[in-house]
């Protein structure tokens, strides 16, 4: 167990080492302010608002039959359904009261998965398979084996091939866990979001710290030794106390990864969030200090800042990838995957091509009706070009490493004028001829605002992103 470094609340709990100790709190209030405005979280470039064109069941075929057979492919599996709303969701996922919509979705995943291996043109390996949702630990143990079975069959799965899943504690007992081992689940993250009881009676989603501690345990009893927490930051009636006190309880089950999301509050996407606001919810500079106590308290017991919102042990896989500049970002967010292609299963997931996203349809007739009809149900791509392939690469670089060399990237100028905003608060330095940009301490938490700068969509789809910081 690690030793957790409290905090000595008379030394001012709350009032955490500045990313910049030079900077008050109305000098961080004046850059929120100036800042405060709509930014894409780059887990893909383009991101998704740009995946616009409508793709024909044969273009999506070619990119299939293309797929370099040495190369290892990535799995993601899509279980888009829950037992209960939790009201600052942000996912594609549906309520369902009774199992039977779960099973007869799991029966068509399969066909897909099924309908993707009799297209390809060579039975792949595949290096990692995630489980993501909603709460794919919804489904059953036969269902989630079905699945197995079927991506055996249509992949090569070494007995080294990562596979985790994101899990509600909520839904995990001891025999559901010993399934997982069974089937070879070696990593799990576990859905927290906050300890704090009135927290979780204001998400509606009530799980106390026992529960999770039970789940904890059960895991490493059962051989699943790597687990991740998500928490999250900006949720209703949360003050830095109880942030303080819910990273405390994390850092004593000592979680290997923790992510910390900042709470993106669109009602007018998900409309259930308006049921959050009845409640007070921490102002912008409050959660600016929020994400400044979460990064110490973690980096005081034992972890590795990586990116903007993930956390790993030192020695873990994660701390070590970015140590040696192998960092990637993609859909799940910061990731230590090697595979350059992603092919994703289920309801609204996303493969990833070489040049190329294609995302499934979000709707279940439809999704249904396609592969009825032997097509994988596709519904929205975005090719890219050239151009587009140096800017990912580049973004990608500067979410990791926060910095990049740009005379690494074909034909991408330094943008002078997005950036000297950036230069002039101090948030960046420009080197070299202006070529080499690194974002400081000052600036980490706006690395999203000097990605931007290199995003050519961006106006067209500014508004339908959360905020920067
Ligand atoms: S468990 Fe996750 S996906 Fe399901 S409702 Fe809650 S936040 Fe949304």
């Amino acid at each position: 167990m690690m030793k957790i470094v409290i905090f000595d609340r008379n030394q001012g709990v709350g009032e955490p080492q500045r990313y910049d100790p030079a900077m008050n709190d109305a000098a961080i209030e004046n850059l929120i302010r100036k800042y405060d405005r709509p930014v894409p979280r780059y887990t893909s470039y383009p991101t998704a608002v740009q995946f616009t064109q409508t793709p024909s069941w044969e273009a999506h075929k070619a990119l299939i039959h293309r797929l370099d057979p040495s190369e290892p492919v990535s799995i993601y599996i899509h279980i888009p359904f829950c037992h209960s709303l939790c009201h600052y969701c942000g996912c594609h996922t549906r309520i369902v009261g009774r199992y039977g919509p779960v099973s007869e979705y799991i029966a068509t995943l399969t066909q897909e998965i099924a309908l993707f291996s009799s297209t390809a043109k060579k039975r792949h390996s595949a290096s990692r398979i995630h489980f993501g949702g909603g709460s794919p630990n919804l489904a059953s143990t036969e269902d989630l084996e079905k699945i197995m079975l079927a991506l055996g069959r249509a992949f090569h799965i070494p007995p080294e091939a990562q596979i985790d899943m994101e899990c509600d504690p909520r839904l995990l007992s001891e025999e559901k866990i010993r399934a997982l081992a069974l089937m070879g689940i070696r990593r799990v993250s576990l859905g927290v979001q906050d300890f704090d009881p009135n927290v979780q009676g204001a998400i509606n989603r009530i799980q106390p710290f026992e529960q999770v501690k039970n789940c904890v345990d059960n895991l490493r009893r059962h051989g699943i030794e790597n687990i991740n927490f998500d928490l999250i930051t900006g949720l209703p009636l949360q003050t830095l106390e109880t942030v303080e006190a819910t990273l405390e309880k994390t850092l004593s089950l000592s979680p290997d990864r923790i992510a910390v999301f900042a709470y993106a509050h669109v009602p007018w996407m998900k409309k259930h969030q308006h049921l959050l606001e009845k409640f007070p919810r921490p102002d912008a500079l409050t959660r600016y200090k929020m994400s400044e106590l979460v990064r110490e308290m973690l980096c005081h017991n034992g972890f590795t800042d990586i990116g903007i919102d993930h956390y790993a042990q030192n020695t873990d896989s994660l701390a070590l990838a970015q140590q040696a500049g192998q960092l990637r970002r993609n859909f799940q967010g910061y990731t230590d995957d090697t595979a350059t292609t992603l092919i994703g299963f289920g309801l609204s997931s996303i493969s990833q091509y070489a040049d190329a996203y294609i995302q499934n349809t979000t709707d279940a007739p439809a999704y249904r009706k396609a592969i009825a009809e032997g097509r994988i149900p596709s519904a929205r791509s975005c090719y890219l070009t050239e151009q587009d392939q140096s800017r990912r690469a580049l973004i990608e670089r500067i979410m990791c490493d926060f910095e990049a060399d740009l005379s690494n990237y074909r034909g991408i100028e330094t943008p002078l004028e997005s950036l000297t905003e950036l230069l002039q608060d101090g948030l960046i330095t420009l080197s070299h001829r202006k070529r080499i940009i690194r974002i400081t301490e000052k600036g980490r938490p706006f690395v999203r605002l000097v990605a931007a700068c290199f995003d050519q969509y961006l106006n067209q789809a500014e508004l339908r992103h959360a905020r920067a910081v």
